[in-house]
């Protein structure tokens, strides 16, 4: 069996960035009923759109349906499912035996995957799953290599692992800080990601805080390339990148770099370490949150503790393509961030290697020529060295 790479969907942009990018399944939520509500959630037409664009590439896409839900959220759910099922979706992910029952029995062509909510964690948790007619459970982060192993090697059923992003500072979602201080209830789709707020730290009527560093009970995000050979070699099901509030450069960069890691590993059957560097480096390209790779190493890990998420935002991704005139091999461009006459800036492409060029010009619409692109949104017509699309990004390369 091949470990599929499944990546987040925000909106439909994303979802077709994910996919062009190299994943080979897709998640994200609908309007009702998922978690994340803020993430752009999707209509039951897009997702009948997303179905549709997600088969003619051969890739599937599962809907989050995931709130654990109080006596009063039942209401429309088992028509919500049977619509997802006639849409062609292929799996629900749900975090509620409640949930995953009711799709069995009113929408029985949709797999139900068990969400890593359900903190599974141990292999009779896994036998219960598989008793309630799950077809996949998606594991709690908290689950260290050697537990892990121990798992993949006694589980009757197909297993989800997270590879990439966010990580909860509880259980993940099992939490309430969001509602107790937001009144936003984090499992049913409103968490404020309180955890990762800036916090003042008080000893009695000292305050402790430093000029420059609060404190916060966040995490650094999961990025466990290094354990990526180990987890292959289990033949777990899936490798899921977390992250459906990210942006479309974000799910560019991350998936391009697992895609290349992934396929290095179906080709030669180990990752070597020099691909291992260039995979790493493709995810950083779109990330400028400081990583660890989870809990794999062990269950306490001082290496992820991050008690200060003062960070410098990364202005790399500076515009995305519109048009490609392919004789002159000119871009319409639209501007995202700043850059100058004379910078180095990238073309990123999936599936090939980024390639740099420095620009000698660029002009407006009216064919003036333009120093400075800094007003966001402008188009600039501008020369590049390969052929574009409207899935390319335009990096700076920072000297
Ligand atoms: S507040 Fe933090 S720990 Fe709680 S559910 Fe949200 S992300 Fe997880």
């Amino acid at each position: 069996m091949k470990t599929e790479l499944l990546a987040p969907a925000g909106d439909m942009a994303r979802l077709k960035t994910a996919i062009i990018y190299g994943a080979d399944a897709v998640y994200f939520g609908g309007k009702q009923f998922s978690l994340r509500s803020r993430a752009s959630n999707f209509t039951l037409d897009d997702i009948r759109e997303a179905v549709k664009f997600a088969h003619s590439y051969n890739r599937k896409v599962y809907v989050t349906v995931n709130i654990i839900p109080h006596n009063g959220d039942f209401e429309g759910l088992e028509d919500y499912l049977k619509k997802l099922e006639e849409y062609g979706v292929d799996a629900i992910i749900c975090a509620s035996q409640a949930i995953l029952s009711l799709c069995k029995k009113v929408a029985p062509k949709l797999e139900g995957h068990v969400s890593t909510q359900q903190t599974t964690i141990n292999t009779a948790a896994l036998q219960y799953w598989k008793d309630k007619k799950a077809d996949r459970v998606v594991l709690g982060r908290e689950v260290d290599l050697k537990q892990l192993k121990e798992i993949a090697g006694q589980a009757d059923i197909p297993l989800e692992v997270f590879i990439h992003g966010g990580m909860c500072a509880n259980y993940s979602g099992r939490c309430t800080i969001s509602n107790m201080l937001t009144n936003r209830d984090a499992n049913r789709g409103g968490c404020a990601h309180s955890c990762r707020w800036n916090y003042h730290l008080w000893h009695n009527e000292e305050l402790l805080d430093r000029e420059d560093y609060m404190f916060s009970m966040g995490s650094k995000d999961m990025c466990a390339v290094s354990y990526l050979n180990d987890l292959l070699d289990l033949n777990v099901a899936s490798l899921k990148i977390e992250g459906r509030m990210k942006t479309a450069f974000y799910i560019a960069c991350i998936v391009k770099g697992y895609r290349y890691l992934l396929d290095c590993y179906e080709k030669y059957g180990h990752i070597s370490d020099e691909q291992l560097l260039k995979g790493q480096s493709i995810i950083e390209t779109g990330t400028n949150r400081d990583s660890f790779p989870g809990f794999y190493p062990g269950y306490s890990i001082e290496e992820g503790q991050l008690y200060n998420l003062t960070q410098t935002a990364s202005q790399n991704f500076v515009a995305r393509v519109m048009k490609f005139d392919s004789e002159k091999m000119e871009a319409v461009i639209e501007v995202r961030n700043h850059f100058r006459k004379n910078d180095t800036l990238a073309v990123m492409n999936p599936y090939t290697d980024d390639c740099a060029f420095k620009v000698c010009a660029m002009f407006d619409m009216d064919g003036n020529e333009v120093e400075i692109a800094n007003r966001p949104l402008q188009l600039l017509r501008i020369k590049v060295p390969v052929r574009v699309n409207e899935y390319t990004f335009i990096r700076l390369i920072r000297e």
